[in-house]
This record gives structure tokens, C-alpha cells and sequence, in this order.
């Protein structure tokens, strides 16, 4: 296993520099007080490397995050990053080696001050704190699950309207129409499983408000 950055920036302690996992003051507006990830501080452009051989999960965007990656190692752990400076060219299904280029740093999405990889691990959904997954091969404890504290990547997060019988689920340049309450819930559950955490409930809304938010995500 490796970085996820070809020489990742320390401090003279040796630590990561950057921000690392856990609680902090968000850095910017809409940015998690609870981070679940562990940031590299490198310039855009900088390839964003597979740590192990892994299986690309899925590749899109978010408000806060612009463009990530996840793939899928062997064991079910799961890795990935955002902020990435364009679409990654990758099919989900893709195998990727260890040290393969998946992206580049960039700083695409609103919850970024300049150009980071933010990094992400999780073990059966958890995230977990990515340094001590690298470079010790142990877990730290899973992020706490209380409600309150977020402990997952609210980024990841899609707005979900309902009009009439039809389901629309919208991100950031990207939306799926379903006619029927039974084929969004197949959707659902192939996405739940991906990204390890629970959809809300769609809120309803008149059909001016769902052409609105339609237009925004096409
Ligand atoms: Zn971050």
C-alpha cells in the first residue's frame, strides 16, 4: 500500500502535513467540522495514485467536493478523493493497480480553500483515518456513529425530489428521473451499498421547483 500523492508533504515532526482525520474548525464555509479524511496539500495537477489494486467504484460530482473517485479494494475497503481538477477518465467496473493514476489534484467543488487531494478510507462503510491506514496497516477507531457528530462525507449527498410519482435524483451536473417509487428504490439500494450511508427520503415538490433544480443539474 501507498499514498495517495507520489511524495506526500510532511512536517518536521514527520507527520502529514495537512489536515489530518478527526474534529476541527471547518476551513471554509460548508466545510465538515468532523474530517473524515486526511487532506495532501500538493499543487493541481498532481496525480492521484491507487494505494492498493482496487476496482473503480464510481466516479461523480458534488457541490462541496466538484469531482471525486472511489474504488474498491478486494477486501470491500474503500478509498477515494475529491477536489479533483477534472473528471476522472475511468468506467466503474475499471481495475486499477497499485500507484496507477486516477486523477489530478485540483480544487473543483465550494468546500476548498485551493488545491488538495481530500483523501478518504472506509472499512464496512466507516471511514476511517486514512495516514494510519497507510502507513501503520491499523485501524483507528471507527469515527463515532452518534448523529450529531456528522462521520460521513455529506458531499456525497444528492438532492432527492419527488413530483407526483416521479422520483428525480440531482447532484452537481448530473440527475436520473424515476417513473416509480420501485425502480428508484433498486437505484437506492445499489447507491446506499456503494457509498455506505442512507438516502433521505424525497421531498416533495411542486413541478416548477423540479424544473428549477432539473435545469440546475443538466
Ligand atoms: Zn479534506
Amino acid at each position: 500500500m501507498r499514498h495517495p500523492v507520489p511524495s506526500p508533504p510532511r512536517k518536521p515532526s514527520g507527520e502529514l502535513a495537512g489536515s489530518g482525520f478527526g474534529p476541527r474548525e471547518a476551513p471554509t464555509e460548508g466545510a465538515s467540522t468532523f474530517h473524515a479524511a486526511q487532506d495532501y496539500p500538493v499543487g493541481a495537477g498532481t496525480p492521484f495514485l491507487a494505494i492498493a489494486d482496487a476496482v473503480v467504484q464510481s466516479v461523480f460530482w458534488t457541490d462541496k467536493g466538484g469531482w471525486w473517485i472511489t474504488c474498491r479494494r478486494p477486501n470491500g475497503d474503500t478509498f477515494g478523493g475529491c477536489h479533483l481538477r477534472e473528471k476522472p477518465a475511468f468506467k466503474p467496473g475499471a481495475v486499477v493497480k497499485e500507484g496507477r493514476t486516477i486523477g489530478h489534484v485540483g480544487s473543483t467543488g465550494s468546500a476548498t480553500t485551493g488545491p488538495h487531494l481530500h483523501f478518504t478510507v472506509r472499512v464496512n462503510g466507516v471511514a476511517v483515518d486514512p495516514a494510519a491506514y497507510i502507513e501503520r496497516g491499523a485501524l483507528s477507531a471507527p469515527a463515532p456513529s452518534n448523529p450529531t457528530t456528522p462521520n460521513k462525507e455529506d458531499e456525497e449527498m444528492p438532492l432527492i425530489i419527488q413530483y407526483g410519482k416521479t422520483i428525480t435524483v440531482a447532484g452537481g451536473g448530473w440527475k436520473h428521473s424515476f417513473p416509480s417509487r420501485e425502480s428508484y428504490d433498486a437505484w437506492r439500494g445499489v447507491w446506499e451499498e456503494q457509498h455506505g450511508q442512507k438516502l433521505p427520503e424525497p421531498k416533495t415538490v411542486s413541478a416548477f421547483t423540479r424544473k428549477a433544480i432539473i435545469r440546475a443539474a443538466s
